[in-house]
Parts: structure tokens; sequence; C-alpha cells
């Protein structure tokens, strides 16, 4: 609920027109007396302490977008591997792509959905974002002979215009001002990456949650449960998480190790 002062008015307008007052001036000096505010300092503390972690966040992307593009040449000559081991294929790399449109605005590689209060985030896979990048429409020729990949596109749905750049894993440069690609196909291709990415989770949790289900029914007619035992002590997640900087390292330990 807001509360609008308005200065053109005197305080015996507001008094006349308490529709557009929503809070009377006795509940208001009653809260204040009460050291009560609609946004107390503990919302302020919590809204600034969310702007500083959101600044870290986006710092901590960009260095892992720096060291996902310089190790592109490496990460593509593991890409089979990449794409056969779920703790590689699952790790986020919503930072990879950037993507929007007039009229559609960006669009979002990284998802936040509540469920019973409870944040959980769904981010573009590097397996997905590989895949991705079998597409045509998001590769393009080096002049060194290597084939960049597309990692950023804007357009306008109703033209079909569009512009992307894209970067060379072998040589590394960065390619812009890429044209006459229908914006139409890369959205799509992207958008039907990212349903996929999230069905992808949405089905491993449903799979685990039965389960568990499962789990409980066996203990329970063998009659093994303890008194405290319960559904959701047999909800368990993958087990195997990695991130980024852990798969460039072990890829380059694995290609040492080769070449000895
Ligand atoms: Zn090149």
């Amino acid at each position: 609920m807001a509360i609008i002062f308005d200065d053109k008015k005197s305080i015996n307008d507001l008094l006349k027109k308490p529709e557009i007052h929503p809070g009377s001036f006795a509940s208001l000096y009653k809260r204040h007396n009460a050291g009560l505010t609609l946004v107390c300092h503990d919302m302020e503390q919590e809204k600034r302490e969310q702007e500083e972690l959101a600044k870290i966040y986006e710092t901590r992307s960009e260095r892992k977008k720096k060291l996902l593009f310089d190790n592109l040449d490496l990460i593509f000559r593991h890409k089979d591997e990449i794409l056969e081991t779920p703790r590689y294929a699952n790790i986020d790399v919503h930072y990879a792509i950037k993507a929007g449109g007039c009229y559609i605005g960006p669009i979002s590689t990284s998802k936040y959905y509540h469920f019973a209060g409870t944040l959980v985030n769904i981010n573009l896979k590097l397996g997905t974002l590989l895949e991705l990048w079998e597409n045509e429409q998001f590769k393009i020729s080096c002049k060194c002979g290597g084939t960049a990949v597309i990692h950023y596109f804007s357009g306008s749905p109703l033209s079909g215009a569009s512009i992307a750049a894209a970067t060379c894993p072998k040589c590394k440069e960065i390619i812009h001002n890429i044209r006459n690609r229908g914006f139409g196909n890369y959205t799509g291709l992207l958008l039907t990456k990212l349903y996929a990415n999230t069905e992808k989770v949405a089905k491993s949790i449903t799979a685990k949650w039965k389960l568990a289900e499962s789990e409980y029914g066996k203990k329970v007619a063998e009659r093994k449960a303890p008194i405290w035992y319960g559904m959701g002590a047999e909800f368990h997640g993958d087990g195997e998480s990695c991130n980024l900087e852990t798969m460039i390292n072990e890829l380059k330990l694995k290609e040492f190790d080769q070449q000895q």
C-alpha cells in the first residue's frame, strides 16, 4: 500500500477526499508512535544486501563468460565427452548467450520459479548450449578457417532483421555485425532449447520424487521405517555437480596426461 502525498493540495483537500489517501492520518500517527513504518529498516537492509549480491553475481558471471570463451577450443575438443558426462553437461552457462529483440525484450537464459516459497533456479546448461551451437544458424566461417559460434543476437520479430556477434574457438576473434539471418530462426532455436532445458530439470525432480515415494512405500510395507521417518527422507538430488572452473582444469589435466 502506497501513501501518496500531493503538495498541490491542502491538508483540507486530503481530509475531504479520503479515497485518494489510502491510510488515514490517525492510523499514520498511531503507526509513527509505535515506531512502525511501511518500509522498515530491516526491509531496506534486505534490499541493499540483495543489490550487493546481484553485483557480485554479475562480476562472477562476466569472469566465467571470459573463461568459457577463452577455453572454447578446449571445450569443443571435448564436446562428445561433455555431452555424455552429466556433471559437465549440466554446468550453468546462462551468461554465454545474450539475446533479445524489439517488442519481446531480452530472452532470459536464467529462470527463477517459486514453489511453496522455495526458489528454484533453472539456467542454460553447457550441454544445451553445445547442442544449440550445432545449428547452422549459430555458426559462421572465420577468416582463419575455423568455425565461429554466435553468442549474441538481437533484432525485430516484425521485419525479421537481425544483428549478431560470434567468437571463433580457433583464433578467439570476435566477429561483429553478422546480418542477413532471420531473427525468428535465432529466437525459435534458442527458446526450443531453453524449454527442453527446463523440461530436463522438471523431469529429473519428478523422477527423484517418484523414487522417494517408492522407497518410502517399500520400507513402510517391510515395517523397517523408524518413528521419525517420512517420504522426504528418501528425496535426493543428483549428487554430482561440477562448475566450469573444475571442468576446464580436469580437461586440461587430461590433455596433459595424454601428451606424456
Ligand atoms: Zn578464427
